[in-house]
């Protein structure tokens, strides 16, 4: 009746075709075993809370700059600097009210009707759903068995209507982290068709295995982006930040002026804060990993990925569908994410190892209970 924009329509369509019956379930839940959302354990640290709290105190409560406060860019473009090889400036980083709103914004600076953007699957939806916003067509290309890039796939299915690449390591949801060598191999690729880059590196503090490599330290056609959410457990203060070609941040800024004016002062000023100190510790997610690990492994699931976040996308049983897996655990008082929100395979599934090791043991021990009688 109001002619709602297709892309928005497939996101009510999507939302209420395939997840309803299974939100149904979920939501008749009492007190569930959450292994669902991808929540970072513990909370805001009380010093980045503290300085929300001066910052209003202090009246630090009106819009900013539309690209954020001098301090924080300034901080931000020394920490790429520092930790990530990119070199950068406080005029070219830019902050976003969350990365993925900041994933919105680029897309809408650069996507003109028709052009490709090319997407690994599995990956972060808001990829793939965002970009038919802008009229892009998107693109996916399933990774290996082991979930790393497929370079030659990627190479293979570039046209000259690809405009960008957007890759995420450590990544959601697999937990796969990509090796410098191939981070190199995809930037000759890139450099040889003129591509751009979009490196969401959200979860580059949670690496148990390897080490994290920045693209944009060795490719100036990419724009890194990262945020507060997961390495300061800030999920609700929405704040991110981008940067990248002078040009491309430029017109951000320019479309946040328009959309947000700019993203929350009080928000900023913590995030400010934060910066100053560590991420939060990744120890506890050492254990929850190994434990995931090892009772998967041994119900008798092929676990790939799973070096980096805190995620672990594994293969439902046979004959079974990644809903029904879903449905089976909901019936068990378990939440799991179902594989199709991220993937085109619909026999996998999301597991967050992001909260309490009680309610991982309790989870696991669901899982297993219902492979034994599955297998
Ligand atoms: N990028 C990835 C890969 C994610 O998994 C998530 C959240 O789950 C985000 C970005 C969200 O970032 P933000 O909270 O800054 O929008």
């Amino acid at each position: 009746m109001y002619n709602i924009h297709r892309a928005a329509q497939r996101l009510n369509d999507f939302d209420s075709s395939v997840f309803q019956e299974v939100y149904r379930k979920q939501r008749a839940l009492k007190n569930p075993v959450d292994l669902s959302v991808g929540l970072p354990e513990g909370g805001t640290p009380q010093y980045i809370k503290d300085a929300g709290i001066r910052a209003i105190q202090d009246g630090n409560t009106f819009y900013t700059p539309a690209n954020g406060i001098a301090p924080l860019r300034e901080a931000i473009a020394a920490k790429l600097k520092n930790e990530n090889s990119i070199t950068t400036s406080a005029d070219d980083v830019t902050i976003v009210p969350g990365l993925t709103t900041g994933l919105l914004l680029v897309y809408l600076a650069l996507l003109n009707p028709g052009d490709e953007v090319m997407i690994m699957d599995p990956s972060y939806p808001p990829y793939h759903y965002l970009a038919p916003l802008a009229e892009a067509v998107v693109k996916r290309i399933p990774t290996r068995h082991d979930f790393q890039l497929d370079l030659a796939a990627i190479e293979a299915g570039i046209t000259p209507k690809t405009k960008l690449i957007v890759i995420n390591t450590p990544n959601n949801p697999t937990g796969a982290v990509y090796p410098k060598e191939d981070l190199f191999a995809l930037a000759e690729i890139a450099g040889k068709h003129n591509i751009l880059i979009i490196s969401d590196e959200m979860y580059e503090s949670f690496i148990y295995e390897g080490s994290h490599f920045s693209i944009g330290s060795i490719y100036p056609n990419t724009i890194t982006m990262n945020g507060f959410s997961k390495a300061y457990a800030m999920t609700g203060w929405r704040l991110g930040y981008i940067t990248g070609p002078q040009e491309i941040i430029r017109t951000i800024n320019q479309l946040q002026q328009y959309a947000v004016f700019c993203s929350s002062s009080i928000a900023q000023y913590a995030a400010l804060e934060a910066l100053s100190r560590p991420t939060i510790p990744r120890d506890s997610y050492v254990e929850k990993r190994r434990l995931v690990q090892e009772q998967l492994i041994a119900a008798g699931y092929d676990i790939q990925g799973n070096d980096g976040a805190y995620y672990t996308f594994f293969r439902v049983p046979e004959g079974m569908s990644d809903l029904d897996f879903i449905a089976l655990c909901a019936e068990n008082n378990l939440l799991l994410l179902p594989g199709r929100a991220f993937s085109r395979d619909e026999t996998f599934v999301r597991l967050s190892y992001g909260g309490t090791i009680e309610d991982i043991k309790k989870g696991l021990e669901i899982i297993t209970n219902i492979s034994r009688q599955k297998k």
